[in-house]
């Protein structure tokens, strides 16, 4: 059956020292989670100290972003096989914060995918609409845009991970409800089975991200679409990503 995924994203927050303690805490709670697998993506700074915490449990390590080059005159970007040395086995790929403010374009996270495919990465693509979108109706376009261009050329879907993520939920307190987020998973889904095949689909996991907080996951993780969470703000304190992941038991 497949499992569950619950990640943390934490963003530009946390010193090696806060890594640290956030991750050994999670270490004890959910190092050994019989439901979901568990991972967090501290920044580049607090890997190291995130890796040591949760090492001997079963908390994966990501890198929230990466560069498609192995080496080379990059100034100031971080390469899959760095992410790997530094004892990281996911990576984050195209969050709405990288697309808006970095302007990181479909073609370029294309080649991070393959890049993360090629080094042994497991990455959660970040896809979603803005709320002028939503707003025009074109959800579903922008969705299946974003998927079929980053996802271009990718035979093996199976170590990626989909995060539906609307840009207008995401750090606004708004989430989307229970169906509008069943309903673009299934989508999702359908998009997925029509390009990859039916076992694909059915294997992938999507993940739901924006404003996930304790008070909201229970009536998310319900929905039989969605297969775990990316969870921003709400990861950075122990107590609510324990409750948000304790919401699929
Ligand atoms: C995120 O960073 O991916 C996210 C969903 O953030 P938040 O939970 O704070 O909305």
């Amino acid at each position: 059956m497949k499992r569950l995924l619950v990640a943390g994203n934490w963003k530009m927050y946390t010193d090696p020292a806060g890594a640290g303690n956030l991750a050994s805490r999670l270490k004890g709670s959910l190092g050994s989670c019989g439901w979901a697998d568990i991972a967090i993506f501290p920044p580049f700074t607090s890997l190291a100290a995130a890796v040591d915490a949760v090492r001997g449990s079963g908390i994966a390590v990501g890198g929230q972003n990466l560069y498609w080059e192995n080496e080379g005159a990059y100034t100031g970007e971080i390469s899959p096989s760095m992410l790997i040395k530094a004892g990281c086995t996911m990576a984050l790929v195209g969050h709405s914060e990288r697309r808006t403010h970095f302007n990181e374009t479909d073609s370029m996270l294309n080649k991070k995918i393959k890049a993360a495919l090629g080094a042994g990465l497991h990455p959660i693509l970040c896809v979603g609409e803005t709320l002028e979108q939503r707003e025009s109706g074109i959800t579903e376009q922008v969705i299946e845009k974003q998927l079929m261009a980053d996802l271009d050329g990718i035979d093996e879907i199976e170590p990626i991970a989909i995060a539906y993520e609307p840009v207008w939920a995401i750090g606004t307190g708004k989430n989307a409800t229970p169906e509008q987020a069943s309903d673009i998973h299934k989508f999702t889904r359908q998009l997925i089975g029509r390009k990859w095949g039916e076992k694909a689909a059915a294997g992938i996991r999507i993940l739901y991200g924006g404003s996930v907080k304790p008070d909201n996951a229970g009536a998310l993780a319900e929905k039989a679409d969605i297969d775990g969470f990316l969870v921003g703000g709400a990861s950075l304190k122990a107590d609510s990503f324990e409750a948000i992941a304790r919401s699929f038991k």
